[in-house]
C-alpha cells in the first residue's frame, strides 16, 4: 500500500523500512500535517503520521478530498484526530495499541529521581566546579506513598517498578486493575490520592473528560512538597494553574515529558530561534521543574515495536482485515 509518513525523522524512517521490508510503498516526509500541508497528502491512501501532526476535522476532509483511506497512528494516543470526523469520512484510524509501557514507566521514574535528588542541578553544578550539597538534599523514595492516576498497561508497569522500590502505591483509575490491586495498590478517589502522595504520576489518555484533571481546586488539593510528574499528555494538566501553584511553592518539583501547546513547538530545533510561548518558558525558569521533549517512548524497543505493528496495520487493512488496532468511537 502506498502510504506517506509525515512529521519523519531519520530514525523514523529507519526503523520503518527494517520492518516493512518492501512489502509496501513508504515515502518520508519531514512536514508536519496542517490545514497548509494537507495538500501533501494527495495520491497516498494512507497516512502514517506521529503525535504532532494535525488531524482535526477540516484537515481529515481535505484528506478525505484528496483520496486518504486509512491513517496509520506510530501512536498510541489518538486525542490528535477527530475521531468522528474521520469516520464520517470513511477513513480508518490504526494506532498501536502497546509498545512498550516499560520505555514510558522508566522514564516516569527518571523524571522522579532526577527531581528528588536534584541530578539536573548537580550536573550543571559540578561542570562549575561546585561541588557543595547545599539544596541537593532529596528523600528515601523506599517507604513513599506514590499515587499513581491511570492504571492501565503504563501505570502497571510503573506500579510493578515502586512495589520493587518498596514504595506504598495508591491509584485511581475508572476501573481497578487486579494486577495491581494483587501488588497491593489501593485504589482511591483522586481527592484523596492528591492529598496523600509524596509523588504523583499521570498515565490516563487525554479524553474530554480529563482535559485539565489537574487544575487550580486540585492543585491545592495536592500534599505540600509533593512531585508531580506527567509523562501521559500536556493537557491534563492546566499549565497556568500550574504555574501559579509553582509560584506559591505548592509542589515540590515538577517533571513533564508533555505539554498543553506542544504540537507547535516539539520534535524541532528552536535554538537559533525566539520562542513566543511565554507560559513555556515560564515553566523553565523554575528550578525545581524538568521539561522533556515527549521523548518517554523513545526506546529501541519502541521504535522497533512502533514499526512493526504499523507495517501490520497496513498489511491487515490491505488485506480487508480489522484488528484490536482499530479506533472507533465507540
Ligand atoms: P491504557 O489504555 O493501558 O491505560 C489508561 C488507563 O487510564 C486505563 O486504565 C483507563 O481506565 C484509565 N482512565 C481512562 N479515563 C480515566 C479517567 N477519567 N479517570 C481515571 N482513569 C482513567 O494506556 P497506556 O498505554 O497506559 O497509556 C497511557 C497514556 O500514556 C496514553 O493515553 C498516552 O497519552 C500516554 N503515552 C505517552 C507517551 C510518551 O512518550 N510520553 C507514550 C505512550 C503513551
Amino acid at each position: 500500500m502506498r502510504c506517506l509518513v509525515t512529521s519523519a525523522r531519520q530514525y523514523d524512517r529507519e526503523y520503518l523500512e527494517a520492518a516493512n521490508a518492501g512489502r509496501h510503498d513508504l515515502v518520508f516526509e519531514e512536514t508536519r500535517l496542517s490545514a497548509r500541508t494537507a495538500p501533501i497528502a494527495q495520491g497516498f491512501p494512507a497516512i502514517c503520521p506521529f503525535v504532532d501532526d494535525q488531524l482535526d476535522a477540516d484537515v481529515l476532509k481535505t484528506l478525505a478530498q484528496l483520496g486518504t483511506k486509512l491513517l496509520v497512528l506510530r501512536s498510541t494516543g489518538y486525542n490528535h484526530v477527530h475521531i468522528p470526523t474521520a469516520e464520517q469520512l470513511g477513513i480508518a484510524v490504526m494506532r498501536v495499541r502497546d509498545y512498550s509501557a516499560y520505555a514510558v514507566a522508566e522514564f516516569a521514574l527518571s523524571l522522579m529521581l532526577c527531581l528528588n535528588r536534584h541530578v539536573h542541578r548537580a550536573y550543571n553544578r559540578v561542570r562549575h566546579g561546585n561541588l557543595l550539597l547545599d539544596g541537593l538534599l532529596g528523600f528515601d523514595m523506599h517507604g513513599k506513598t506514590v499515587g499513581i492516576v491511570g492504571t492501565g498497561k503504563i501505570g502497571t508497569a510503573l506500579a510493578r517498578i515502586l512495589h520493587g522500590m518498596g514504595c506504598t502505591i495508591v491509584g485511581h483509575d475508572v476501573t481497578r486493575n487486579p494486577e495491581c490491586e494483587a501488588l497491593g495498590v489501593r485504589y482511591t478517589s483522586l481527592d484523596e490520592l492528591l492529598s496523600l502522595s509524596q509523588v504523583i504520576s499521570l498515565h490516563l489518555p487525554l479524553l474530554p473528560e480529563t482535559r485539565h484533571l489537574i487544575n487550580a481546586e486540585r492543585l491545592a488539593q495536592i500534599r505540600p512538597g509533593a512531585l508531580l510528574i506527567n509523562t501521559s499528555r500536556g493537557a491534563l494538566v492546566d499549565t497556568s494553574a500550574l504555574i501559579t501553584a509553582l509560584k506559591q511553592r505548592q509542589l515540590g518539583g515538577v517533571g513533564l515529558d508533555v505539554y498543553e501547546e506542544e504540537a507547535e513547538l516539539y520534535f524541532r530545533d528552536h535554538s537559533e530561534d525566539i520562542i513566543y510561548d511565554d507560559v513555556f518558558e515560564r515553566l523553565l525558569t523554575f528550578p525545581n521543574v524538568i521539561v522533556t521533549g515527549h521523548q518517554a517512548f523513545f526506546t529501541q524497543e519502541a521504535l522497533r515495536t512502533i514499526a512493526a505493528t504499523t507495517i501490520q496495520n497496513l498489511t491487515d487493512y490491505s488485506a480487508g482485515r480489522s484488528n484490536e488496532n482499530a479506533v472507533t468511537s465507540k
